[in-house]
């Protein structure tokens, strides 16, 4: 890549704009970094991933976001769990986690969240721009990133950064340049959604709670919004939605009828858009650090949002990222222990929801969802997990390795129910 003399320099360069970029250019600028913010879109645009965890909150209130995304979201008090295989549905309300500080979370209209994060960046000095695609990047041997945009205009941009940034999300564009993205070998699904009014909602406090319907393809969503309206979303195997004959909307009824309980709270519900798809998104990149740069949020991996986690672990690799960042520019020969503690601390939130993600549709782990017992604390533990509450030290990490002790001594007392689960799972990640 050549780079002409109107190449813009910069400290940080940030691909994407979206809860990860946004925040760790705002946390950047704030500490006097020179920051550019490329984003590709338009601020508001939609985006998907609108249920956020209590721990969320602890992260809004450290950037003084707290009231700003109050006015826009829905209070969530709980996650309730709907199981046709025990003819119930449970409610895990966050009051009773460990933590007592953080009782609840929002729903939230991404566009608007996204936006409100995007204009902090901008109101803490981050130069952010719109409409421009980073196209490719660089790291010459001299030192420093380039980095080549294009405008909606079709101008072309460059960039001379001393340090990356890759917010960029699903579309991992440092993962896929470097050829380091990998396909998840123990997981896969994909979704549908779409958005109604008119939906049965639950009553009085829990109105904003999600509920996850389990059902013989994988499981939904069912998440109210401020507005009125209704996020509802099916994640199921990809050899399910490669049965589909009619078009998404229709599959997407058809889907909702064999799931009795969503029907029900669906049955005067209108569609107010047409249905969206993702595909297959379980993913990882081999690494998430380098000279000179750092992976975010999904940029670096995704795997499934059963436990709606997405938007907290962007936003918390976007807090880890900065003092890393500011370690790597100021501070170069404590640069690598830096990049090894980033490295470990994303690890550590994403492996702890993987290892429920893995099994949330075996019998073994349902049937513990389904009947809690406060056990050595392990239901408290379970919920402070929901809440989010997993990358800092407490005695909830000791509590979810006796959760999963129990969990294999029930596999095991279950032999031919687990070989079953097992024998699915691997049919499932063979035909995906
Ligand atoms: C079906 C589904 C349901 C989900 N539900 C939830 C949920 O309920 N709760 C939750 O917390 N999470 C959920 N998630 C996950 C959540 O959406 C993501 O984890 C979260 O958005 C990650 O934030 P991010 O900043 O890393 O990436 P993003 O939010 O994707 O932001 C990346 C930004 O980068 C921009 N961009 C991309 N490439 C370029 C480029 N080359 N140049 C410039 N800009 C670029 C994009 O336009 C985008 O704005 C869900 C995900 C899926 C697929």
């Amino acid at each position: 890549m050549t780079m002409t003399n109107d190449s813009i320099s910069c400290d940080v360069l940030v691909v994407g704009g979206g809860p990860a970029g946004a925040t760790i250019a705002a946390l950047l600028a704030e500490r006097g970094k020179n920051v550019v913010v490329v984003e590709k879109e338009h601020h508001p645009r939609f985006h998907i991933g609108e249920s956020l965890l209590p721990m969320n909150l602890m992260l809004f209130d450290k950037l003084g976001l707290r009231e700003e995304v109050e006015r826009i979201g829905m209070i969530k008090y709980g996650a309730e769990f709907i199981s046709p295989y025990h003819n119930k549905s449970i409610t895990f309300d966050f009051a009773n986690a460990s933590d007592k500080n953080f009782p609840f979370a929002y729903q939230v209209r991404r566009s608007e969240l996204d936006e409100i994060l995007f204009n902090y960046a901008k109101g803490k000095g981050a130069n952010t721009i719109e409409g421009c695609r980073i196209e490719a990047v660089e790291f010459p041997r001299e030192g420093g990133v380039t980095a080549k945009g294009r405008t909606d205009d079709g101008e072309e941009k460059a960039w001379n950064a001393k340090f990356l940034v890759d917010a960029s999300g699903r579309d991992t564009l440092l993962a896929t340049q470097l050829g380091i993205k990998q396909r998840n070998r123990r997981h896969n699904s994909a979704a549908m959604f779409g958005h109604f009014s008119g939906a049965h909602r639950l009553e009085g406090k829990a109105e904003g709670n999600i509920t996850i319907f389990w059902f013989d393809k994988g499981w939904f969503w069912f998440i109210p919004l401020v507005d009125g309206s209704t996020s509802v979303g099916a994640v199921c195997r990809p050899e399910y939605f490669k049965s589909r004959q009619g078009d998404l909307d229709a599959f997407f009824r058809d889907t909702i009828a064999m799931c009795p309980a969503i029907a029900d709270r669906l049955k005067d519900a209108t569609l107010l858009s047409p249905v969206t798809g993702a595909g297959n998104y379980s993913y990882r990149a081999e690494r998430m650090t380098g000279d000179r740069f750092i992976m975010l949020g999904d940029a670096f991996a995704f795997i499934d949002p059963i436990f709606s986690a997405g938007v907290f672990f962007a936003m918390n690799s976007a807090f880890i990222g900065a003092d890393t960042v500011e370690t790597c520019l100021d501070r170069p020969r404590k640069a690598a222990a830096a990049l090894r503690h980033f490295d470990a601390q994303t690890r550590r939130g994403i492996d702890t929801f993987s290892w429920y993600i893995y099994r949330a549709t075996r019998p073994a782990l349902r049937n513990m969802f389904m009947s809690p017992r406060n056990i050595l604390g392990i239901e408290e533990a379970m919920l402070s997990l929901l809440a989010g509450d997993v990358f800092r030290r407490s005695t909830v990490r000791a509590r979810l390795y006796i959760f999963k002790l129990i969990y294999y001594i029930s596999s095991i007392l279950a032999p031919r129910q687990s070989f079953e689960a097992w024998r699915r799972q691997r049919r499932n990640l063979q035909a995906g």
